[in-house]
């Protein structure tokens, strides 16, 4: 087995692990460079995260924790660029990151680990002119998004799919979130099995944790303690299908109409715009307005971690009807705080959704089915706390402390192959 590397660069190209997530460009990969970081951090491998700088007068570099720094490279204007101008600003990026390397001595890095297509297109660079080895982890892969596009959702572009090609085929290693995303990697991508690891994302457990339950929760934030409270956390984009969410609640509504009277149902919705078709909230604020649904649909902006545990811990169940979802962290953080979720059973959802134990796994996005499982909930009060407890357990397997064990692993296969590859090719 190769070294545990002493220094990792990690690259975040297109949203810095310094944004809020939950709006925009900021979401799971977010949060799990952070986390991952932290965590790399702590078993002894110090971590430093390139990302582009999106507004002027940023400090070059902020210390994130201990051992973890995040580094502004200037590439492009601050504002007004969106992800898909981004190709453009790769050769400003890579630029920018080669020239910190610069000032360094050699062997600085021991190793780069990109995140998402556009850090891979710099990670083949940077990796081949350091001469260490490059580990990227996709987080959504172009294809999967095309094959389960939500209706009147723009495609990715085929330029997407040639970089993510491209990248597969430079990277020393591969690193999917679950063994569906590893088994699409090679179906899709034409990826070697044997360079493609399975590592699960994870969770944070002191922050997301049941505490003191649901209806302390649900006093916090001012909400009925009786009520049927459907929550859907995340960006608000077609892939998420949160407009399936209303149609579901208008179907429960058409089944019941005492749902209606007040302190029975609230419908939060936490998080902001991001994306296309769905992009302006305003379009499902008008939704729900033309569903009948005004007052019941309460919109919340994107808010921190702590204060997102409460929202979890109030809820009866988490919504997520996503069209795909390469891990679907909100399920797993939602879970931890004692909270079943219901959700499409796409991409990673069935690794972290147990279905009938955790919450309820849903075939295809009609959103009768939906309302199917809602109504379990409005019928039975004690199933949340049933299938909660369950989910509290079934989430404790997704710590972050062993997605940084099952990374580093993934790192020193990288770096043996990387040094038996350079040896060859030296004779
Ligand atoms: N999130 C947050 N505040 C919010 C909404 C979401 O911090 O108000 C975080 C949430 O905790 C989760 C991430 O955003 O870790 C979303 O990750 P997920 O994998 O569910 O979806 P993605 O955004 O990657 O598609």
């Amino acid at each position: 087995m190769g070294h545990r590397p002493r220094r990792v660069a990690m690259l975040s190209v297109h949203t810095s692990p310094l944004h809020q997530p939950g709006t925009g460009d900021a979401g799971g990969m977010n949060v799990y460079i952070v986390e991952l970081s932290r965590q790399l951090a702590a078993l002894g491998t110090e971590v430093e995260i390139f990302t582009r700088a999106t507004a002027g007068g940023l400090p070059p570099t902020v210390e994130l924790a201990p051992g973890v720094l995040v580094r502004h490279v200037d590439a492009g204007p601050y504002e007004g660029l969106s992800k898909e101008e981004l190709p453009a600003q790769m050769c400003a990026f890579t630029h920018g990151v080669t020239q910190i390397w610069a000032g360094q001595r050699p062997g600085y890095f021991d190793l780069v680990h990109s995140h998402y297509w556009l850090s891979g297109q710099v990670g083949w660079l940077v990796a081949e002119r350091w001469g260490v080895p490059l580990v990227h982890a996709m987080h959504t892969m172009a294809k999967v998004k095309n094959a389960a596009l939500a209706a009147g959702d723009s495609p990715e572009p085929a330029a997407r799919v040639i970089g993510e090609t491209q990248i597969v085929r430079a990277a020393d290693r591969l690193i999917a979130n679950t063994a569906e995303e590893a088994a699409e990697l090679v179906r899709h991508y034409d990826a070697d099995p044997m360079r493609t690891a399975v590592v699960h994302p994870g969770v944070n457990l002191d922050v997301f944790r049941p505490a003191d339950g649901r209806s302390a929760a649900r006093a916090r934030l001012g909400l009925p303690q009786d009520a049927l409270i459907p929550l859907f956390v995340g960006r608000i984009q077609p892939l998420k299908a949160p407009d399936l969410l209303l149609y579901a609640v208008r179907e429960l509504l058409d089944r019941d109409p005492s749902l209606a009277d007040p302190g029975r149902l609230v419908v939060p919705v936490v998080g902001g715009p991001s994306g296309t078709g769905l992009a302006r909230p305003e379009r499902l604020r008008r939704l729900a307005d033309r569903l009948g649904l005004t007052g019941l649909v309460r919109f919340h902006p994107p808010v921190g971690q702590e204060r997102l545990a409460d929202w979890y811990r109030a809820a009866s169940a988490l919504v997520m009807p996503s069209y795909s979802e390469s891990f679907g962290l909100v399920a797993a953080e939602a879970q931890a705080c004692g909270t079943p979720v219901v959700a499409a059973a796409v991409g990673g959802l069935p690794v972290v959704v147990r279905d009938e134990a955790t919450g309820y796994l849903i075939e295809g996005h009609d959103p009768v089915h939906y309302a199917d499982a809602l109504a379990r909930f409005a019928a039975d009060s004690g199933l949340s706390d049933r299938l909660g407890r369950a989910a509290a357990l079934h989430a404790r397997r997704f710590g972050w402390a062993a997605t940084a064990a099952g990374t580093v692993s993934v790192y020193r296969a990288a770096t043996e192959s990387h040094r038996f590859a350079l040896r060859s090719a030296h004779g």
